[in-house]
C-alpha cells in the first residue's frame, strides 16, 4: 500500500497558505472596492448559483486554488452589497475596515477560547472589553459580560440568568430543580418586542408566561399599562422585557420609569438594546432618549450593527455578576480552573467557539468613545436628512418621529380619497420598483397593521451624498410608480 500523502490537493503545504490568502485577499478588495458602485441587489437567481456552485458532491477533490476562484465566481452573483453606504434595508450595518482586518486575524490565529489558559490574550481582550463597553453606555461598573454570536443569543442568556434569579428569589433553583413545580414566572414585555426576544422566551420555558404591555405611536410601553400589568403580577416572580430601538420606530422604552416600576415589585428589567443600546454611548441621545438606561439588570446588543464589525458580534451583559455565574453552573472537572483568570465557559452558554472580541477591541480601539458617538450620531442625522427629503414630496408620509436612526415611510396613490388598503398596496409597489432599481435598498415592513417603507441608517460607510442619492431614488420610484 503506498503511504499516504502528507500533502495531496486538499492539504495544503503551509507555504500554500500565501497563496491563497494572497488570491483572497485580491478578491476581497476588488469586491470592496466596486461596493459604492454595484447595483444595490443580487445580481443572479437561484437557479444560476446551484448551476455554478451545485451539482452532486464530487468523488475527487480539486485544487484549493480552482475551488476558491469557483467559490468567489458563483457567490459574488448571489451577494447582496450590504456594506454600500445606500444599502437601507433590514438593520444591517457595515463593517469597518479595521474591524474586517482584525476579524482574518482572528481566523488565522483559529484560537478556540474555552478557558484562560487555552488562550490567554482572548480572555484578557473580553475582560478589557468588558470594562470598556461598561464605560462606554455607563452601566454599573460591575456589570459581567459574555461575548455571543449575535443579539437573539445574548437575550437567551441574559433571559436565563432572570429566570434563575427572579425563581432563586422566591426559593426554587430552576439550575437544579427545572420548572415543573417552580412558582409561576409572570413575563411582562413590550407589544412590538423583537421575535428573538419571543423565542428565546419561549426556549427557557416561559412561553405561556408573556404577557404584551401595549406602546404608544413610537413604540414605547404606556407608563400606566405597565403600572397596572406589574401589580397585577404582585408577589409572582417577574421580568420586565424593555426595547431600546424598535425595529420600525427606533423607539425606547421610557427607562427611568420601567426600572422603578418593575424594582418596586422585585422583579428584573431585560433590555433588548440590539442596536437601541448604543444611543447610550452618544451624551446628546443618551439624554434625551436613553435616560435611565443604567438601571437595567441585563442588557443584550449587537456590535455588527451599529459598532459595524463583522458578524458574529454581540454581547450580553447584566448587572450583577454573581447572578450572572449563578444561573450558569458548570460540571467539567476536567477543566483546571484558576479563579482570579477570566474563563470565557464560565459567562456563555458555548464551550468551544471563534475568538470573537478581537474586532471588537479594534472598532473601540479605533473610535474611541467620541468616535463611537459620532457614529451614532451621524446616523440618526443621516436619517433626519433623509426624513425631510421625503416629507417635503406630496403623497409621502413619514410615519415615525425620527428619533433615532429608522425612518418608516408611506406612499399614497394620487388619488385624493384612496384608502388605507390602497396606501398598502402602492407602499408595497414603490418598495419593489426601488429594489428593481438597484441604486438603493429598502424593506417593506408592518407597522400597527399598515404596510411601510423601512429605511435604516447604521452604516459607517453611508455619507451624505449616498443620503441624497437613496432620497432621489425614493423620490423617483415614487414618482414613477402607478
Ligand atoms: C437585530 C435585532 C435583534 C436580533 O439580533 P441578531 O443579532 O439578529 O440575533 C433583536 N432585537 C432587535 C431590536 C434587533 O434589531
Amino acid at each position: 500500500m503506498p503511504p499516504t500523502p502528507l500533502h495531496g490537493p486538499g492539504t495544503p503545504s503551509p507555504a500554500g497558505y500565501r497563496d491563497l490568502l494572497d488570491t483572497a485577499h485580491a478578491h476581497a478588495v476588488r469586491y470592496l472596492d466596486g461596493l459604492p458602485e454595484r447595483p444595490v441587489h443580487a445580481l443572479a437567481g437561484d437557479e444560476e448559483l446551484h448551476a455554478l456552485l451545485g451539482g452532486p458532491l464530487p468523488a475527487e477533490g480539486q485544487q484549493p486554488h480552482d475551488v476558491l476562484e469557483q467559490l468567489t465566481r458563483g457567490v459574488e452573483r448571489g451577494l447582496v452589497p450590504s456594506g454600500n453606504g445606500r444599502y437601507l434595508g433590514y438593520v444591517v450595518g457595515g463593517t469597518l475596515p479595521v474591524a474586517l482586518a482584525a476579524d482574518w486575524l482572528t481566523s488565522a490565529w483559529d484560537q478556540n477560547c474555552i478557558v484562560h489558559d487555552i488562550s490567554p490574550a482572548t480572555a484578557v481582550v473580553e475582560d478589557i472589553c468588558r470594562a470598556w463597553l461598561v464605560d462606554l453606555f455607563g452601566l454599573p461598573a460591575a456589570t459581567s459580560a459574555a461575548f455571543v454570536p449575535a443579539c437573539t443569543h445574548a437575550e437567551l442568556l441574559c433571559l436565563a440568568v432572570a429566570r434563575h434569579t427572579v425563581l432563586a428569589r422566591h426559593g426554587w433553583d430552576v439550575a437544579a430543580s427545572g420548572l415543573d413545580g417552580a412558582p409561576p414566572v409572570r413575563v411582562l414585555i413590550n407589544a412590538t418586542a423583537h421575535a428573538a426576544v419571543v423565542r428565546s422566551l419561549e426556549f427557557l420555558g416561559l412561553g405561556g408566561a408573556v404577557e404584551r404591555v401595549p406602546v404608544d405611536a413610537e413604540a414605547r410601553m404606556l407608563p400606566a399599562a405597565l403600572d397596572a400589568a406589574v401589580r397585577a403580577a404582585d408577589g409572582h416572580p417577574l421580568i420586565v422585557c424593555a426595547q431600546a430601538g424598535e425595529i420600525n420606530t427606533g423607539g425606547i422604552d421610557h427607562l427611568r420609569t420601567v426600572c422603578e416600576t418593575t424594582h418596586a415589585a422585585d422583579g428584573w428589567v431585560h433590555l433588548d438594546g440590539a442596536f437601541g443600546l448604543w444611543a447610550a454611548a452618544s451624551p446628546t441621545l443618551r439624554s434625551n432618549v436613553a435616560d435611565g438606561v443604567e438601571l437595567c439588570d441585563s442588557w443584550a446588543t449587537d456590535a455588527h450593527k451599529w459598532l459595524n464589525t463583522p458578524y458574529d458580534g454581540a454581547v450580553a451583559l447584566i448587572a450583577d455578576p454573581t447572578a450572572h455565574r449563578a444561573a450558569l453552573p458548570l460540571d467539567a472537572s476536567y477543566l483546571q480552573l484558576q479563579p482570579d483568570q477570566r474563563h470565557p465557559v464560565e459567562w456563555g452558554l458555548e464551550v468551544s467557539r471563534r475568538s470573537r472580541v478581537f474586532p471588537l477591541w479594534a472598532a473601540l480601539r479605533t473610535l474611541g468613545a467620541q468616535g463611537v458617538a459620532e457614529l451614532v450620531d451621524r446616523c440618526c442625522a443621516h436619517a433626519r436628512l433623509l426624513a425631510a427629503r421625503l416629507r417635503a414630496e406630496p403623497g409621502i408620509t413619514v410615519v415615525n418621529d425620527v428619533s433615532l436612526n429608522q425612518v418608516i415611510v408611506t406612499f399614497a396613490p394620487s388619488d385624493a380619497d384612496a384608502d388605507a388598503d390602497a396606501v398598502d398596496a402602492r407602499t408595497l409597489r414603490v418598495a419593489l420598483a426601488l429594489q428593481a432599481e438597484g441604486e438603493t435598498w429598502a424593506s417593506p415592513s408592518t407597522w400597527q397593521d399598515r404596510t411601510v417603507l423601512r429605511l435604516c441608517l447604521i452604516n459607517w460607510a453611508t455619507d451624505r451624498d449616498d443620503v441624497e442619492r437613496a432620497a432621489a431614488a425614493l423620490l423617483r420610484a415614487h414618482r414613477t410608480t402607478g
